[in-house]
């Protein structure tokens, strides 16, 4: 097993497909920023299907279970099916994908054909108005849940959704979306606002802690804490006493947990980051385009992440907020 200087085992894959969007989430890409002068990557830049599947069939050999694919918008890649079918085929891989749920849920039936096993998406209030004030685009709450109900009709379950909380944005939707998802079988994870990149303007007095945001709803639908399922579980998860399910909080700010981080990013032109919070990543597509044997490039990766000591999230202090940062959408979220 690959550990780091920490004694991490490399265990996650997270792949970005693209740093495009058609959202522009006032706290992922703001669209002062993410513009029209905005320079995206370009196409020769970004790794090929068949260089992303040859990178995670060396991931796979060095222990690496789980892919989750994710962007930018994922589903803004053409032929996203073409690439989940390649990767479908490597062994033992707990195959995902987190998306915006705005695509036409049709594609979702693709997808799973393809061999996608399970799915996660993201909505940050069932009130429109919060949710286009949040998205900053004109996609309607009802088209993303019909993209989930697609993903429950096409059995990608459990269904995971993700909410980021915001002070002064979407607070008041933590209980309606707790109320809408129990006895569903889907999962809302709540999400505390972070400090990923420069763009957003990122303040904690902005973050809802989650401690603020279990007792919304426990004093509605009481809720006991559950154990993790396996070391590194991002989210720590709750159940309803009654019966009717689960949520997860994923508390990066109040409660890292940096100790368990088993992950490792690729961004969409062939960058390692071994960190959600890195300034820097490292070159693998200049490996994939230059004639390296698999066993180099898996030489890299081993080098890389015995050296890692990444705990941002541990040390997070004002200090740290002044640092360069890569952005949400070009790192993979
Ligand atoms: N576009 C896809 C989506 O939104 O599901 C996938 C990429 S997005 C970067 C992945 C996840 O990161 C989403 O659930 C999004 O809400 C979350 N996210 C983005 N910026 C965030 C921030 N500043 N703090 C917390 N979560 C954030
Ligand atoms: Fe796009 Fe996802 Fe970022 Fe929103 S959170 S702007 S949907 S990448
Ligand atoms: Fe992992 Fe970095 Fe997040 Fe800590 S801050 S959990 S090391 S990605």
């Amino acid at each position: 097993m690959l550990k780091d200087t920490l004694g991490r085992t490399l265990r996650d894959l997270r792949i970005s497909v693209t740093d495009r969007c058609n959202f522009r989430c006032v706290y992922c890409m703001p669209r002062e920023i993410f513009g029209r002068n905005y320079h995206f990557l370009e196409r020769k830049d970004i790794l090929t299907f068949e260089e992303i599947q040859r990178v995670a069939r060396i991931f796979t050999g060095l222990g690496v279970r789980k892919i989750r694919l994710t962007g930018g918008e994922p589903l803004m890649r053409r032929d996203l099916d073409r690439l989940i079918a390649m990767l479908a085929d490597l062994p033992d891989i707990d195959l995902t994908l987190t998306t915006n749920g705005s695509f036409p849920a049709e594609q979702v039936f693709r997808l799973k054909e393809a061999g996608l096993k399970r799915i996660t998406v993201s909505l940050d209030s069932l009130d429109n108005a919060t949710f286009q004030k949040i998205s900053d685009v004109s996609c309607s709450v009802d088209q993303v849940l019909t993209w989930i109900e697609a993903c429950e009709q096409a059995r990608l379950t459990p269904i995971k959704i993700n909410m980021v909380v915001r002070r002064g944005y979407n607070e008041k939707d933590i209980l309606p979306m707790a109320e809408k998802f129990r006895g569903t079988g889907h999962i809302v994870r709540f999400i505390e606002f972070m400090d990923v990149g420069t763009a957003n303007g990122w303040r904690m007095a902005e973050v809802v802690p989650a401690a603020e945001i279990v007792k919304i709803i426990h004093r509605v639908y009481p809720l006991e804490p559950l154990p993790s399922r396996y070391p590194g579980e991002v989210a720590r998860r709750y159940r309803y006493v009654d019966g009717q399910g689960e949520i997860g909080i994923i508390a990066s700010v109040t409660q890292p947990f940096c100790g368990g981080c088993t992950r490792l990013r690729l961004s969409a032109e062939g960058k390692l980051f071994t960190c959600l919070f890195a300034a820097h990543g490292h070159d693998l597509r200049r490996l994939l385009r230059s004639g390296c044997s698999d066993e180099e490039i898996k030489q890299f990766i081993v080098n890389l992440w015995r050296k890692r000591d990444d705990r941002y999230s541990e040390r997070r202090s004002e200090a740290t907020q002044n640092l360069p940062k890569i952005e949400m959408s070009y790192i993979g979220g």
